[in-house]
């Protein structure tokens, strides 16, 4: 439930707009491309990252049949101009749309959507629906604000009431600039992000307010699962801090979210599996990055897990997320 696709081209947004740093697909070959953002390199991708045969192809190797589809982070453009911004999800949330016209039973498609502006944001997320994506995917911030800021509360409302899931992934990494050695924004500040975003949009009492909306943490829920026990410490030795906004204990909205599998250890899903049940935890890969499960669930199938715990993540999970039917896909 949890992979990224590309166009295999993009427009020159830099160069149509005027201004910014939009990302721009240098091809070297048919094999790989450079994204460019601004002149400079950002990250080399490979031709699975556009390739819907190919990535057919190599989910089948793992014996994985359908994927969920969403954009990379970098093409949200929360802080470009409302029109720009809404051309560009429009562009892309389109090229996802028509995959999933072509292959029902290979892909599922979710948004993007401007969350600068709630109204643009809503309109393009009611369009989104009516070509038949099913979610939407959002950062865990918005140009540095929190998901829990009364301004996006009625994006959310709108997704309760259209049955759109959401995906909350981490980008922009909080400290990027003050750790750049090791992959730190990854490895450190990637699970902070998605804390960020789950303990925000539960202190702000998003949760409380919409209880049907269906929110999905990717990898795993980041490090808001293993640091619980801290988090509602602080809500009980600190509710002035704390509860100010809502004064439901955190651990009540366990289970009531969906995170997906990305842990790369088994233990720890074991975890996050008796803390959320197994029905709130879906398969996800990060497919085609290097720092997902790239061997697509393997690690559970080869686990002692029971086979219908390993079903609810293979499948199950993620259709009651999406609200989706099992039989649409065989
Ligand atoms: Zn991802």
């Amino acid at each position: 439930m949890h992979t990224h696709i590309i166009p295999k081209h993009l427009p020159d947004w830099t160069k149509k707009f005027g201004y910014g740093d939009f990302i721009f697909l240098n091809h070297n070959d048919n094999k790989t491309a450079d994204m460019m953002q601004g002149g400079q390199f950002f990250r080399r991708i490979e031709e699975n990252c556009w390739d819907e045969n190919i990535r057919i192809t190599e989910y089948e190797n793992f014996h994985t049949q359908v994927q969920v589809v969403c954009t990379i982070p970098v093409m949200f453009a929360y802080n470009a101009k409302t029109k720009d911004c809404v051309e560009m999800s429009q562009f892309l949330n389109d090229h996802i749309a028509d995959l999933v016209v072509r292959y029902p039973k290979k892909y599922i498609g979710l948004a993007t959507i401007p969350m600068q502006d709630a109204d643009a944001a809503i309109r393009e997320l009611e369009r989104a629906k009516s070509i038949g994506l099913v979610g939407i995917q959002i950062g865990s911030n918005i140009n540095d604000e929190n998901l829990g800021e009364e301004k996006f509360f009625s994006i959310f409302e709108a997704c309760e009431r259209l049955g759109m899931a959401i995906m909350i992934h981490p980008w922009q990494m909080m400290g990027f600039d003050s750790m750049k050695k090791y992959w730190l924004p990854w490895l450190v500040g990637m699970p902070a992000e998605t804390s960020r975003a789950a303990c925000s949009m539960i202190f702000s009492g998003i949760l409380e307010k919409l209880p049907k909306l269906r929110i999905c943490f990717s990898h795993a829920g980041g490090s808001f699962l293993p640091t619980l026990g801290r988090i509602e410490h602080g809500f009980n030795c600190r509710p002035d801090l704390v509860a100010i906004d809502n004064p439901v204990n955190p651990r009540e909205y366990l289970g009531k979210f969906w995170v997906d599998s990305i842990t790369h250890d088994i233990d720890l899903l074991k975890y996050i599996l008796n803390m959320q049940g197994s029905k709130r935890v879906c398969l996800g890969s990060d497919y085609p990055f290097p720092l997902g499960d790239m061997e697509i669930g393997k690690f559970i199938e080869e686990s002692d897990l029971n086979p219908a715990v390993i079903e609810d993540i293979f499948a199950n999970s993620t259709l009651e997320w999406l609200g989706l039917d099992k039989k649409m896909f065989l």
